[in-house]
């Protein structure tokens, strides 16, 4: 069986991975990858800093990858790109420049996005949503989902919304990949059962607009499926969707984890459409 030996959802110290870009490029070579891309969180929110989740945010993940204005965020982006064009020199390994992105629905952000690509010109976007929004677009983290929004209807709603806004990432035509698709497992309602018709809609976007999306195994360990769950997988073979591995490494030690596990799975299951990037 031949497992994957690249990977595009990587984290390193300019977001909130625990290694610099030289020890996770160096872990790559070691487990004899061909290629490896970094995706720094790309997290900027105007009122970021005044959603009833920011002093969760602040203290679990770092004030430093959230940002409440697209210059901050190029500023940061031109130091990481700038170092990644330089380790490209020194290691005998393909890499790639991308970021993952929370795709935010509020007026005004996609142009500053646009804006921002157009200035960085990256090599890869990958949309990764990380946050519920309330009915007045503030940010929730799921974490506090019962605490800000404790009725069940509601949280349904904010629920659905969140599925919804991936599909609207994926009609924009702005994104390489897709990443965990059912990140919302980790909300109580959100079980894998649970929003059959939200997540049949979403399957039903990334197929007309072919959008491929990754199975994260960080899902493995904390839920014992991959992101997304079996059934979801089933239904993204079913819709022709092209897939990729991605451990969403945040750390030397998760690169590559649960590879070939993930593979045996793709091949039980016949799962042939694979994607990768192809870029000079
Ligand atoms: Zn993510
Ligand atoms: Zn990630």
């Amino acid at each position: 069986m031949i497992v994957q030996n690249f990977g595009y959802h990587t984290h390193s110290t300019h977001s909130d991975g625990k290694n610099t870009l030289k020890e996770m490029i160096e872990q790559a070579i070691r487990l004899g990858w061909n290629e490896i891309g970094f995706s720094d969180h790309l997290i900027v929110h105007k009122d970021i800093k005044t959603s009833p989740s920011w002093k969760v945010l602040k203290k679990y993940y770092g004030a430093h990858i959230y940002r409440d204005n697209f210059t901050e965020a190029k500023k940061a982006f031109k130091a990481y790109k700038d170092e990644i064009k330089y380790l490209r020199t020194q290691y005998p390994i393909k890499i790639y420049i991308g970021a993952e992105v929370d795709y935010f629905t509020y007026n005004g952000w996609l142009d500053e996005f646009l804006d921002f690509r157009h200035e960085l010109n990256l090599d890869y976007y990958v949309s990764g949503n990380h946050f519920l929004f309330d009915d007045d677009g503030r940010l929730i983290d799921p974490a506090l989902l019962n605490e800000i929004a404790p009725d069940t209807n509601e949280q349904k709603k904010i629920i659905s919304r969140h599925f919804a806004t991936i599909g609207e990432a994926a009609k924009s035509g702005l994104f390489d990949f897709i990443a965990h698709i059912d990140y919302m497992r980790r909300v109580n309602i959100c079980t894998p059962e649970a929003f059959y018709t939200d997540k049949m809609k979403l399957i039903e976007t990334l197929s007309v607009t072919n959008t491929p999306v990754e199975i994260n195994t960080k899902g493995i360990l904390k839920f014992g499926e991959a992101f997304p769950c079996c059934w979801m997988l089933e239904e993204m073979k079913k819709h022709h969707i092209p897939v990729v591995i991605s451990d969403d490494s945040h750390n030397i030690s998760r690169i590559g984890e649960n590879f070939a596990f993930v593979e045996k799975l793709l091949q039980e299951m016949n799962y042939i459409n694979r994607w990768k990037l192809n870029r000079e």
